[in-house]
């Protein structure tokens, strides 16, 4: 078997990120910024701009106009991602990041500038001052998909990227579809965690996990840890495949019941049925207590969720599933990667698999409810804070697989 570094990584969806056209004129930044007709700046902004594979630098820029509709965000929480860091071991991003370009996509702020759709008429009753979150897409809602409830496979999906800078232009469509209002005792640090939350809320709906069920989730990143706070939340029991102590530790804080260090990844799907089911040849249940299976084929999980983002993870969590379960692929693999599954297998198990992408707005809508409610708090995922202006340095050491879960950027300092 292939070397199973893959557990330790910094897995993330693969969201496509893009910039909002002002901030970005891809690849040609500094053009769009134009003469400042709505807003008199006498200060340019910082922030971080990737120039490319393993290139970030802080520089600070001219704050662009305002168009119809649009509305301004001072940043108050940015928070890092397995996804940025993908882009930053790349240079860039298949659909989207053209560099140099404003970089980062999960944010939470403070409304500092609307600019109505007409100016008689007050922007959806935004005000400056409001606290918010927005998400890092916004569906077109007019497309087959999003007229079918299927906003994450909007056609003209747009995205947005700019979260790490002291503040960031949020276009009109985001404005309308995913910007939402946060409770005042919302703190912006655990606000910023909606979009992946959403995510995740997306991957848990589309599982149909529900209470009672064993779940295995395969990695214990940042989603893969967020899949445990959902999961457990529902009543599931939750056993957690993943390296990295820090990481394993949250996941048992979070409620996972069973936890498995998969070391060098080497016959995982060994090591987690060694693990979870057979302990000196007695068969060991998730469920409280221990019980003995009907039959071998009893063995298995309800759900098997991968959220690691390699083919020898999307093999093995196939494996691991029971009889008629299902598996959800959400770790998004390298873009030509192929798997090997066993079709005796899926058919005669008559096993659901399936795979989750991105979210729609009314995952955003849930993700932050969690959030208010204390399910999902930044408390668990945010093991770090860094200045705006060791952002380089940081990213250089996330790269090097520092195993951070999260960390805050400050953005001003
Ligand atoms: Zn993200
Ligand atoms: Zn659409």
């Amino acid at each position: 078997m292939r070397s199973f570094d893959l557990l330790l990584q910094f897995y993330y969806k693969p969201l496509t990120l893009t910039l909002s056209p002002a901030w970005t004129g891809r690849g040609n930044y500094s053009n769009s910024f134009e003469p400042r007709r709505f807003r008199s700046y006498t200060t340019r902004v910082k922030a971080a701009i990737l120039h490319g594979k393993l290139n970030i630098r802080i520089e600070d820029i001219a704050p662009p106009p305002l168009k119809p509709g649009e509305v301004r965000i001072r940043i108050e929480a940015a928070l890092t991602c397995g996804t940025d860091l993908k882009v930053f071991k790349r240079g860039y991003h298949a659909k989207m990041i053209v560099p140099p370009a404003v970089f980062g996509h999960e944010l939470a702020g403070t409304i500092s500038e609307i600019r109505s759709q007409k100016p008689e008429v007050r922007s959806q009753n935004w005000e400056n001052g409001e606290r918010v979150v927005v998400a890092n897409s916004a569906p077109c809602g007019d497309c087959f998909f999003c007229k079918n409830n299927r906003e994450n496979l909007c056609d003209d999906l747009q995205f947005l990227n700019g979260a790490y800078a002291e503040e960031i232009v949020v276009p009109a469509r985001f404005v309308q579809k995913n910007l939402l209002r946060l409770k005042p005792e919302t703190p912006f640090r655990d606000a910023a965690l909606t979009e992946p939350l959403a995510c995740v809320v997306q991957g848990v709906e589309d599982s149909k996990l529900r209470a009672g069920q064993n779940v295995l989730i395969l990695g214990a990143g940042p989603i893969g840890l967020m899949f445990v706070a959902l999961a457990k939340n529902l009543g599931c029991h939750v056993a957690v495949a993943g390296r990295g102590e820090k990481r394993l530790q949250m996941a048992q804080r979070l409620g996972a019941i069973e936890i498995i260090n998969v070391g060098d990844g080497e016959n995982l799907v060994e090591k987690i049925r060694t693990a979870v089911f057979g302990v000196r040849g007695h068969v060991r249940a998730l469920k409280s207590g221990d019980m003995s299976p009907q039959s071998k084929s009893a063995l298995g999980f309800d759900v098997v969720i991968e959220a690691v983002g390699k083919p020898e993870a999307w093999e093995a969590a196939v494996q691991l599933v029971r009889k008629g379960g299902t598996v959800n692929f959400f770790g998004g693999c390298p873009s030509g990667a192929s798997v090997s599954l066993d079709t005796q297998l899926i058919h005669y198990s008559n096993l659901t698999l399936l795979a989750s992408f991105h979210h729609t707005p009314r995952a955003i809508r849930r993700a932050l409810e969690f959030i208010e409610a204390g399910v999902v708090r930044a408390a668990d995922f945010v093991d770090g804070e860094c200045p705006l202006t060791r952002l380089p340095e940081l990213f250089k050491s996330m790269a090097e697989g520092n195993r951070a879960i999260k960390t805050l950027i400050k953005v001003h300092e």
